[in-house]
């Protein structure tokens, strides 16, 4: 006996699926995306696939709603890609998709074929085993490269009339998996900022006491951007929500120093020495206060100034107060006994595009009481839970489709800006 016998269907897709190399740097996306269409096709799904760069496909599988352009869509998004593995320190070859007492091991199965198949799966359930019929047009959509970045995958297809068309009302993407009992969702991320701050002074030979240096202005400077980090680390710890939840890293702003450099020789004082910053910025810390910040520690002391070397200008978030899809969710998770953890993502998604062409976009991955091993040597997820999640987006689809879509009218319901 095998052990693809007597397997649930959903699973043997989701095995099939994480055995395509999609792996950077060469992706085999010729490859997915012909599974994908098969899928597509299994389901009766209307298929579209976009080359908003050339090999790099955009598959779009749609289930028609009876309402058509009337209602807003839903789309139900993931990423193709996987990132590389270091084979060495895998128990189990990556791409097998071996299932080992009941855990599947690949790269991709928590970040994030499963997701995709889970969608693809609640479908089959829904359409062909309930017959149900939706109102709103459901779209799945698999995009390339988010795992570098996503600019020749969302970024860019954000902006063409083939998303347009799409007329999404909500994004569904990814979130992480949890350690805890509860699923966490997504509604916001944090904006990186990396600047290099530089601070010239006087220059002279190594034995004086020569005034107004760069070292001790830098050291001044230098504290005041770790007093800061101090602040948010002290907040990270005690910080709570209104409803009693502790806070977590998307709660709070990073501030890490990374790059040093300066000096010529060992006996000269420079002219200049510069040290670089990553900067995560939480939506809690609006973007114009935390640049009055930096504006204020670099001015108290003269001769330093400061660059972008990457800046977000603006950073977007999907309100969860008053927001019908929301509270969509929360009822699906209530009525299956599930709870639920709403925060910011610590990183980036391809989220972050589709709050920028402001269309609300919440990240989950349904994995509970699961290591987080996205990116880990072992990636792997338990075929209960992977099967739990599927049974979570059956339940969710048809309460995301009774949705009364919310009207243009108050846009803050629709994305914040902060
Ligand atoms: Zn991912």
């Amino acid at each position: 006996m095998t052990d693809t016998a007597a397997e649930h269907i959903a699973v043997t897709n989701f095995r099939r699926y994480l055995r395509v190399k999609t792996v950077h740097p060469e992706p085999d996306y010729v490859g997915a995306e012909a599974l994908l269409r098969e899928f597509g096709r299994d389901l009766g799904l209307e298929a579209q696939v976009h080359n908003v760069v050339p090999g790099k496909p955009i598959v779009i599988l749609t289930w028609r709603g009876t309402h058509g352009k009337s209602l807003k869509s839903l789309v139900l998004n993931s990423h193709i890609d996987v990132v590389p593995v270091f084979r060495e320190f895998w128990t189990q070859d990556p791409f097998a998709a071996n299932k080992v007492n009941g855990r599947i091991y690949a790269r991709g199965a928590q970040d994030m074929k499963c997701v995709g198949i889970q969608y693809l799966e609640a479908i089959r359930v829904l359409k062909l085993q309930r017959g149900y019929m939706p109102k709103r047009d459901i779209h799945v959509m698999f995009v390339p490269d988010e795992e570098i970045g996503g600019h020749d995958g969302m970024e860019k297809f954000i902006h063409t009339p083939e998303w347009t068309a799409l007329n999404a009302g909500l994004v569904l993407d990814e979130g992480l998996g949890n350690p805890e009992n509860a699923y966490k969702v997504y509604h916001g991320e944090r904006a990186p900022w990396w600047i290099k701050v530089s601070v010239k002074g006087e220059t002279g030979h190594g034995s004086q006491f020569i005034e107004n240096t760069p070292g001790p202005k830098l050291q001044r400077v230098m504290a005041k951007f770790l007093a800061f980090r101090d602040e948010q680390e002290a907040q990270l710890k005690a910080g709570v929500h209104a409803d009693g939840r502790p806070f977590s890293l998307g709660d709070v702003t990073t501030v890490n120093l990374t790059m040093l450099s300066g000096g010529v020789q060992w006996n000269v004082i420079p002219n200049q020495l510069d040290m670089g910053f990553d900067i995560r910025i939480s939506p809690r810390m609006p973007l114009a206060k935390f640049r009055a910040l930096l504006d204020a520690w670099c001015a108290s002391e003269e001769g330093v100034s400061y660059e972008f070397i990457q800046l977000t200008p603006c950073n977007f978030v999907t309100p969860l107060d008053n927001n019908p899809w929301w509270h969509a969710l929360q009822a699906t998770a209530k009525a299956r006994g599930v709870a639920l953890d709403p925060t910011v993502f610590p990183a980036a998604t391809d989220s972050r595009y589709v709050r920028r062409a402001r269309v609300p976009a919440l990240g989950i991955s349904p994995m509970r009481n699961t290591p987080v091993l996205l990116h880990c040597h072992d990636e792997y997820l338990d075929e209960s839970m992977f099967l739990e999640g599927l049974e979570f987006y059956t339940a969710l689809l048809p309460r995301l489709d009774e949705v009364v879509d919310p009207t243009a009218e108050d846009p803050k319901l629709w994305t914040l800006e902060c």
